[in-house]
């Protein structure tokens, strides 16, 4: 079966080639994998990137974008799955419905906002792909030192926190995403 993947990521145009290229390597991989990719929909930073690449493939991606966005997110001009919605909660919930796994590539604010939302939702059983933090030469590692320090301090369960699955490369995700299978965590608590 297609294996539906959400892509989490920077809609700044000002980043270093390095994340460009591993963003548009990924969305080569994925579409040779015909895989089906799910973003924000616009043409902005990385996002930008990987719908220009999967739509040059002719490969599948599908996007959201609130009404309201119209004007601060460029909206891709050629993606033809454009769902638009009201509300910030519907983009992320349509962006998440029905993905075997969602990624967090290098973002800012609204990416952090986003996979912390899921993998929250993950630890309360309410999503069942895998959560994975692409961590380009270690651009999360203050994330992943703060979530030890939750685990440390038994605000985090372990099982929680390895719950979050880390790759440091673009084969890795590609791979980690091969075998990821759907799992429904049991909440409990300390
Ligand atoms: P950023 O990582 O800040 O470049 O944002 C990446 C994506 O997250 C963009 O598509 C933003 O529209 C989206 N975003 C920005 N702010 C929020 C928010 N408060 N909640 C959810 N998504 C957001």
């Amino acid at each position: 079966m297609t294996k539906r993947v959400c892509v989490y990521c920077s809609s700044s145009n000002i980043l270093e080639d390095k994340y460009i290229e591993a963003a548009r390597v990924f969305a080569e991989a994925a579409s040779l994998l015909g895989y089906c990719i799910v973003c924000g929909g616009s043409s902005m930073g990385l996002m930008g990137v990987i719908i220009d690449t999967m739509l040059k493939n002719k490969a599948r991606v599908e996007g959201a974008i609130p009404e309201f966005m119209g004007d601060m997110e460029i909206q891709h001009p050629e993606i033809k799955n454009l769902t638009i919605v009201d509300t910030m909660s519907k983009r992320k919930d349509f962006l998440r419905e029905n993905t075997d796994a969602v990624i967090a590539f290098p973002g800012g604010l609204g990416t952090l906002e986003e996979l912390l939302e899921t993998y929250t939702l993950k630890r309360l059983g309410k999503y069942d792909g895998a959560v994975i933090i692409f961590n380009q030469d270690g651009y999360y590692n203050k994330l992943l030192e703060l979530l030890e320090h939750f685990v440390e301090k038994r605000f985090l369960k372990p099982n929680y926190r390895e719950s979050l699955i880390v790759v440091n490369s673009v084969e890795e995700l590609m791979n980690t995403i091969k075998i990821s299978g759907r799992e429904i965590l049991r909440p409990e608590h300390y």
